[in-house]
């Protein structure tokens, strides 16, 4: 599959100390349209939406968001937590808006998967289909990301 001029830019401005220090990409070589259907059919076999995925990471980024409590126990069993940090970042895939730096840690108590994220992450999943590429510090690999917040 041809990747387009789109992605192009996209992976561009992926790339490390273009819009952040490390990058999106990490020590993944494939390029970003095929990193994305490869996630595309883990989530598939799973019977899960990159919709579902990212309104569940939202539901615990707003929960956590709101209490600044610190850890909070979500539905008995997520400890879940976001720290925030001074900054904000733009998608790399170009759009308006800006995404606040903090960062959302879920862990679940059943099966003691963590997993972290942060607001641009939630995006890229939603809009994009975008987990990132493997190695980079914010990668979240599907069915680890899914077996964390649904089981
Ligand atoms: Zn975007």
């Amino acid at each position: 599959m041809k990747i387009t001029a789109f992605e192009l830019k996209a992976m561009q401005r992926m790339q490390p100390g273009a819009l952040t220090l490390n990058g999106f990409l990490g020590s993944d070589t494939r390029p970003l349209n095929e990193i994305i259907d490869d996630d595309a059919k883990v989530l598939a076999r799973l019977h899960y939406s990159q919709e579902d995925v990212a309104a569940r990471m939202e539901y615990f980024f707003r929960i956590s968001w709101e209490t600044f409590l610190g850890d909070e126990l979500v539905d008995g069993k997520y400890e879940v937590q976001t720290d925030v940090f001074r900054g904000k970042l733009p998608c790399p895939y170009g759009h308006v808006g800006l995404y606040r730096k903090a960062i959302t840690s879920v862990t679940n108590s059943t099966n003691g998967i963590s997993v972290i994220w942060t607001p641009l992450n939630i995006h890229m999943i939603r809009d994009h289909g975008f987990f990132e590429g493997k190695g980079s510090a914010f990668r979240l690999e599907p069915d680890i990301l899914v077996r964390a917040i649904f089981e």
